[in-house]
């Protein structure tokens, strides 16, 4: 199939594709060409969250009491499904929220290999046996589903984030709702068209789309929602850490981050450079373990910031169709709104920018900004304190190692960090003391592998992991059981 604009995507619940009760739509545009209407979407009420609640509620009675080993199998048919339709589903995200097609060709693929990952997790072990001080006795633990799970996810990773959510929770035998930003709610349209195909129960998996402050709002205060995942705002996240506390439900958040990349002394300068303008600018700045301070020592400062602006001033920014294109636009105009004012606000304190922060001649149908970078930041800067989010790279001079970890730790948030250095004390003292959920040496601040435990520290997350087998943490609750013969 190939990729269609202008469609009209329906909710998807208990097994249907359903229109809203409200008979509402909104329409999700392409920020490459804004008169460009990608689908219309579901502008959703309560009411048809009670509709997937119930559906969620009562497919899980028969759900949790499948076999691990058949839930993956249902799995991999969507994983395979995703396969069949990649480009169809990229060129969806690119379309739908600017990333390059190679990017967007990725993180499918990605999605593809998340599913995966998950379906062979139904085979593995759910719990200890631990000794009991009674020899007659059978002492072990168990994993039990939460029951129905809200995934409420963000626009810049809008297959990879819902899959890494929608996996587990379904691998450990809950139902789920999703709620997806209503930015990419096309792309996730797709990724259920790739459930449905699988053919799974009614009601294992249902989505309503809808906007935040009510649907998301609504996953908060449902009662027939036992847990809910997110990914998104710090002021989001605080919101649903206050709802969920109220209720009892249990919540698992990620959210923002200042991510810094240390440069030391005797960094391999080009490798530093590649791996910040990559971790830094790739999908348009809108990760959240985007680059976006470069603690750089006075030793290579000249040097580095020179390097890095004549690459910077290289890469390409338009449609990410585009095979020209190296950076797409921002995924919304708000968003391109933020990082113009950010840059301002950064001239206005005091920083210099170097180069970029503009929006580029000829581009007023997209949400288009050049990428920026800024040179005599501050750490008390407002843009080197606070989530751009945004193609936006705030160069920070220090004189020591020392200083440039304190100053690395300076920031409320903790998610990703990385250091550029060939000297083994000074990675192992970055390893042991930065702050962060994910360190990386010699590599690039963004990414992280699928099996490997992801999440932040500070005010980035709520401290259970996602990905990988970590992710049981947060999807089931462990029972300790106890039988005497
Ligand atoms: P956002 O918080 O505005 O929206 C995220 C989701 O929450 C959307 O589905 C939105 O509709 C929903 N929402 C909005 N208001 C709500 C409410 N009152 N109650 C419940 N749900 C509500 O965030 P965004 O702007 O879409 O995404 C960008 C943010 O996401 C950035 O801060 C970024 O750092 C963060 N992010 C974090 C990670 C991570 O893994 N740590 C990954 C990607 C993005």
């Amino acid at each position: 199939m190939a990729f269609q604009a202008g469609e009209t995507f329906l909710n998807y619940i208990n097994g249907e594709w359903t229109p809203s009760l409200t008979g509402e739509v909104d329409s999700s545009i392409n920020p490459s060409n804004k008169s460009q209407i990608v689908g219309y979407i579901q502008r959703s009420s309560r009411e048809d969250l009670d509709h997937a609640a119930a559906a969620a509620k009562q497919a899980s009675i028969a759900w949790r009491k499948l076999s691990g080993a058949a839930r993956g199998e249902y799995l991999y048919k969507v994983a395979n499904a995703l396969e069949k339709r990649l480009d169809e589903v990229a060129e969806t995200m690119t379309r739908e929220m600017g990333k390059t097609f190679p990017e967007a060709k990725g993180e499918t693929a990605r999605g593809v290999a998340i599913l995966r990952y998950y379906a062979g997790e139904g085979m593995r072990k759910v719990g200890d046996v631990i000794p009991s001080t009674d020899s007659e006795a059978l002492m072990f633990t168990t994993r039990v589903p939460l029951g129905v799970v809200g995934v409420i996810t963000p626009w810049n990773f809008p297959v990879a984030i819902p899959i890494w959510k929608i996996a587990p929770a379904l691998i450990y035998g809950n139902t789920v709702i999703l709620k997806p930003a209503s930015e990419t709610a096309v792309t996730a349209a797709k990724i259920m068209e790739c459930f449905h195909e699988a053919s799974l129960p009614a009601g294992v998996i249902n989505m309503v789309v809808g906007r935040g402050s009510e649907i998301g709002q609504g996953i908060i205060e449902h009662k027939g929602i036992n847990g809910i995942t997110f990914t998104g705002s710090n002021e989001t996240g605080k919101r649903i850490a206050m709802g969920a506390i109220a209720r009892g439900a249990k919540y698992q958040l990620e959210m923002g981050g200042k991510n810094p990349v240390i440069v030391a002394a005797d960094a391999d300068l080009d490798l530093a450079v590649e791996a910040t303008i990559s971790g830094g600018l790739r999908s348009t700045g809108q990760k959240c373990t985007a680059t976006s301070r470069v603690i750089v020592q006075s030793a290579v400062y000249e040097t580095f910031k020179q390097k890095l602006v004549e690459r910077v001033k290289q890469l390409k920014v338009g449609d990410g169709m585009d095979s020209q294109t190296w950076m797409g636009p921002c995924a919304s105009e708000s968003q391109q709104q933020t990082v113009l004012s950010y840059v301002e606000k950064g001239i206005s304190e005091g920083a210099t920018l170097l180069f970029g922060g503009k929006v580029p001649n000829g581009t007023g149908d997209g949400f288009y900004v050049e990428p920026a970078v800024f040179d005599d930041v501050k750490p008390e800067m407002t843009i080197a304190k606070e989530e751009i989010f945004g193609p936006v790279l705030a160069l920070i001079k220090v004189d020591t190692f020392e200083e440039a970890i304190q100053t690395a730790n300076d920031s409320e948030f903790g998610l990703s960090a990385s250091i550029f250095t060939r000297n083994i004390s000074n990675m192992l003292t970055f390893v042991n003391d930065m702050e962060a959920g994910l360190v990386r040496v010699n590599a690039e601040s963004a990414g992280v592998e699928l099996q490997a435990p992801f999440g932040g520290m500070k005010q980035s997350s709520s401290h259970s992991r996602e990905q990988g087998q970590a992710a049981i943490e947060f999807f089931t609750s462990i029972k300790t059981v106890f039988v005497k013969q």
